[in-house]
């Protein structure tokens, strides 16, 4: 099936996606939000936990003012309204690992309403999808089923712990779209500070919602796949389900509205429980905390203190080094990759539109896919921005074509050298010297009298072998652009 066309052909028709997502994120914070335990990741169990985080009786919780900052700056990253007065609520459910026996949230009144977040595809294209709202929780222990044979341990380091919960509109139409609402959610939390955005440490987890429908039908009834933490099981789970519904749909039957778990180890859903509905939880508004009122004027002063946002900075790269809307987002899509790439940008002599635009490509092309053989990230790539600049200042200065540059590029990985010095080191300087070329012509038309008599009759197909002709005898080395002008010329033709 392909998952990145907008239909999925079933037997009967075509299908449309909708997907709608729920985003967990931890706020960076090193307390929780109502009490002073730490949150350091991978602590021993039950180390960092407060009598509130193990609901003592006659604990109170007292807000983490920290947290509430970090959820109005995301919100305002969101280009969303910001609620000056938010209640926090207690949804009740029982759970080994929740001893207060509810989970403190905002259910009504969240601390950020409505906003979007426009992603950027592929093909170029960019979608606004829609955000339905923000609200601060706190997170549940954690229950281990796999360290004892019989009997299942409870971890409270993550009890209370600060979660911002990120809900989408059901704007997304494909596993693409959804994974790049992710990516994108991801860069702009990173930017701001406000979440580490680590999918692998459960930093950030996401309640996929996915659904079928005829096109531009009635939404269909929709299944909850909860806590996938990556960009790679997100597609895979939606691919996968829509592929099940359809299934189910064309058989005449009829979609339960339930949740369900992927399953990585084969890439298939399954059913956990029937859904829940909010009656269920018994919500109403914590007696313990009084309704979290925020003054316009800190909303303002937090606004003016956020940094360059990835939109802003794509759209300045655009501008100014007249990138593709597309290169521009991967640049900008994680935050140490901008970085890199506007470091290098300082080493560039001289910083043209078109010398950029070349660093763009090389670092989208070349780097990242050497990073990704060589399953590497950007924080441990062999070459430094400068020096990634300096091959392309080899290249501008056409001391070596593009061609010789993957050569260059390859040994520089290899050595974490300089491209000047391995340049020398292997005698790779281009040859732009009219006298040579035009002796390495005169012997390849003096060995070819034949071919240059078909090429003078008409058959310019012939002009290529010329020129790739002298090119092996030159070892690639010659500046291709002088072969063709001298082969022109020394040809008639
Ligand atoms: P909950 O899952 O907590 O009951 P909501 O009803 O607010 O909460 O829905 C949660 C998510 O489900 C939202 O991200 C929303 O966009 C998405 N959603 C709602 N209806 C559909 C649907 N028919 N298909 C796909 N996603 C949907
Ligand atoms: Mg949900």
């Amino acid at each position: 099936m392909n998952i990145y066309s907008n239909f999925y052909q079933g037997t009967t028709g075509p299908w449309e996606v909708v997907v709608g997502l729920e985003v967990h994120a931890q706020v960076n914070s090193k307390a929780k939000l109502f009490s002073g335990a730490a949150t350091t990741f991978g602590a021993d169990p039950n180390t960092q936990v407060s009598f509130v985080d193990a609901a003592m009786p006659g604990m109170l919780p007292v807000l983490n003012i920290y947290c509430v900052e970090q959820a109005v700056k995301t919100g305002l990253g969101l280009n969303a309204e910001i609620n000056l007065i938010s209640v926090f609520d207690r949804k009740n459910y029982f759970y080994a690992d929740l001893p207060q026996g509810y989970q403190i949230s905002q259910y009504t009144r969240p601390i950020v309403g409505k906003g979007h977040l426009d992603i950027e595809l592929e093909d170029g294209s960019s979608r606004t999808i829609g955000i339905t709202r923000l609200h601060l929780e706190q997170d549940a222990g954690k229950s281990m089923h796999d360290q004892h044979p019989d009997k299942s341990y409870i971890d409270l380091n993550r009890s209370g712990v600060a979660l911002m919960e990120i809900v989408s509109e059901p704007d997304m139409r494909s596993a693409e779209e959804a994974s790049a609402y992710v990516r994108k959610l991801r860069a702009l939390v990173r930017c701001l500070g406000t979440c580490d955005g680590n999918m692998d440490q459960g930093s950030m987890r996401v309640d996929v919602n996915v659904s079928v429908r005829r096109p531009g039908g009635p939404l269909g009834t929709r299944a909850e796949i909860k806590n996938v933490n990556s960009i790679k099981y997100l597609a895979q789970s939606i691919e996968f389900e829509t592929e099940r519904q359809v299934e189910i749909l064309e058989k005449g039957g009829e979609i339960q509205q339930e949740t369900r778990l992927f399953d990585a180890s084969q890439g298939i859903t399954r059913a956990m429980r029937s859904k829940e509905h909010a009656p269920d939880y018994r919500y109403f508004p914590d007696p313990d905390l009084p309704p979290l009122v925020i003054e316009a004027a800190w909303v303002e002063e937090i606004r003016q203190s956020l940094p360059e946002l990835p939109d802003a900075k794509k759209l300045r790269f655009i501008t100014t080094y007249e990138l593709s809307a597309y290169d521009a987002s991967v640049l900008v899509s994680e935050g140490e990759i901008g970085t890199y790439f506007e470091e290098a940008l300082h080493h560039l002599k001289p910083l043209t539109p078109k010398a950029a635009k070349l660093l763009a490509n090389w670092l989208i092309g070349d780097v990242f896919g050497a990073l990704n053989r060589d399953n590497k990230t950007i924080d441990s790539c062999p070459l430094s921005p400068a020096q990634l600049a300096g091959l392309i200042n080899e290249i501008q200065a056409e001391v070596i074509s593009g061609k010789i540059a993957k050569e260059v590029f390859a040994l520089m990985w290899e050595t974490s050298k300089d491209a000047s010095s391995l340049i020398q080191e292997h005698g790779l300087q281009q040859i732009s010297d009219d006298t040579a070329i035009q002796g390495t012509i005169d012997k390849i038309l003096a060995d070819n009298p034949a071919m240059v008599e078909e090429y003078k009759a008409g058959k310019d197909k012939l002009f290529g072998f010329f020129v790739g002709q002298v090119m092996k005898v030159m070892a690639g080395k010659a500046n291709p652009e002088l072969v063709n002008k001298l082969l022109k010329e020394r040809l008639g033709r």
